[in-house]
């Protein structure tokens, strides 16, 4: 059986600010729901109740899950069944010879790609990077079972980016 984890991640944090961030989303996603603190000490959060909206009815046994804001590696992939970034408008996989750009990343420069079908122009990090890799710190990491945890992250990436002003991208990690 395959694992699921859901990664929001931030961009644009300087490193020195990044640790300070994680501890401030962490305070954000237990005040609004979305986490509840662990009763173990260095144990990641759980769902909260905002997540509840989320459960798949169908689930039998007990839903479990663990949600928690670090920085990790820089480095957030799909892991299996990785490929490019996929163009924000139209959804066609954006081009190879611009996909080997990616790897500058992780020491440089973000790239820029233009989607080659519509002519669409974005940071790499603001195409569909779903499927694909984001270099960023710090990250949220959801893992959750019998919840829907691609709707959950979704949710949850457009509530972050309410509240917090970077860009943040959301990748789902298959292993
Ligand atoms: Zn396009």
């Amino acid at each position: 059986m395959s694992e699921h984890t859901e990664l929001i991640v931030a961009l644009d944090i300087a490193e020195r600010d990044q640790r300070r961030m994680a501890a401030d989303v962490n305070d954000w996603l237990r005040a609004s729901g979305w986490s509840v603190r662990s009763a173990s000490a260095n144990g990641p959060d759980a769902l909260g109740v905002h997540a509840d909206s989320f459960r798949e009815s169908t689930w039998s046994s007990a839903p479990s899950s663990a949600i928690l804001c670090s920085v990790e590696d820089s480095m957030w992939d799909a892991v299996s069944d990785m490929e490019g970034p996929r163009c924000w408008q139209c959804d066609s996989e954006i081009a190879d010879e611009d996909i080997s750009h990616l790897g500058d990343w992780m020491s440089g420069p973000e790239p820029v790609f233009t989607c080659g079908r519509c002519g669409a122009v974005a940071l790499a990090g603001d195409m569909n990077v779903a499927s694909s890799v984001v270099f960023g710190n710090p990250g949220i990491t959801i893992e959750c079972f019998g919840y829907d945890g691609i709707a959950l992250a979704r949710r949850l990436l457009t509530e972050v980016g309410g509240s917090f002003a970077n860009r943040w991208a959301y990748v789902h990690r298959q292993r």
